[in-house]
This record gives C-alpha cells, structure tokens and sequence, in this order.
C-alpha cells in the first residue's frame, strides 16, 4: 500500500469511489470521467505500477475480475463489445501510477478506435530482428 496514492485510498474507503466488485487481490469501480456508461477500472489491492509487476499468482483473479465486469457490462447495459486497456507506463498515457485495467463498453459508431488507432508512427525494425531480440530477452 502507498500511503499517497489515489487508487490506494480507493481500496481502503478513504475516498469515495463507485465500487462494483472486490476480490481478496482486485478492486473494481467506475472511472469517474467514463467514455461510455460503465467505463470500469479493476485494479489489484496491493500498491503495483505496472502490469509486468503483478505477481504471476495474482494475475488470474485479476483477470477473472475483468472478466466478470465485461460480462457484467454485456448483461446490464447491452454493450455489445468493450475495449480492454491499460496505458502501460507514461509513454503509454498511465496518469495514476498503480496499475488499472480499463474496461470500456463500446457500441457501434460510437467514433472510437480500435487498439491499431492509438499509435501514429511506424516501426523501424524488421520482423526477423524483432523475434531475436525479444526470444533472447525472453531466455533471461
Ligand atoms: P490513466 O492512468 O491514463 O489510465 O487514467 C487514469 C484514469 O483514472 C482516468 O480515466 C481517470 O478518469 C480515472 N480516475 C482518476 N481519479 C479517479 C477517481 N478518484 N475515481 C475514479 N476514477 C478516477
Ligand atoms: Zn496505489
């Protein structure tokens, strides 16, 4: 836990928040500018910036949490598909710096992307280079 952050203040009732869930490790709510009605974060209890720090353990129920919100969001409020996402780091747009997965109804023209809208530049490496760099990472 981090005594100043805002999602952990969320988790122990120090502000208000919109809860829809809670689990023994995940907190769900609803984010308090939504693009959609029953835009929702799920976020784990414990104090973690970023999704590749989430103990492996953990990360079932985490997602089992997203999971029953998506179907939450389909039942309820008729949304006939989400967008799942978390803005992964500063470069990636993460303003609150514990880890939230977005979970954001989304409807038929409803004007927004899909994942292929949010990045404007283009890759510069080759395939072939890519797999080598990321299979030699991946043996450490
Ligand atoms: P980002 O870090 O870019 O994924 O965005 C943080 C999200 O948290 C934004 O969508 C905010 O609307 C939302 N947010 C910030 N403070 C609160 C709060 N107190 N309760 C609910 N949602 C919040
Ligand atoms: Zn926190």
């Amino acid at each position: 836990m981090s005594r100043d952050c805002i999602f952990c203040k969320i988790v122990r009732g120090e502000i208000p928040s919109h809860k829809i869930l809670e689990d023994e490790n995940s907190f769900a709510f609803l984010d308090i500018h939504p693009l959609a009605d029953g835009h929702t974060m799920i976020i784990p209890k414990d104090h973690i910036e970023r999704f590749e720090d989430v103990p492996p353990v953990q990360l079932g129920k985490l997602f089992e949490s997203v999971q029953r919100v998506t179907k939450s969001l389909k039942n309820s409020l008729k949304a006939p598909a989400v967008t799942i996402g978390i803005n992964n780091g500063h470069a990636a747009g993460q303003v609150v710096p514990h880890l939230h997965i977005h979970v954001i109804p989304r409807f038929e023209n409803d004007g927004g992307g899909s994942v292929h809208s949010i990045v404007k530049i283009s890759p510069t490496r080759s395939l072939e280079e890519v797999v080598r760099l990321l299979q030699s990472a991946l043996k450490n």
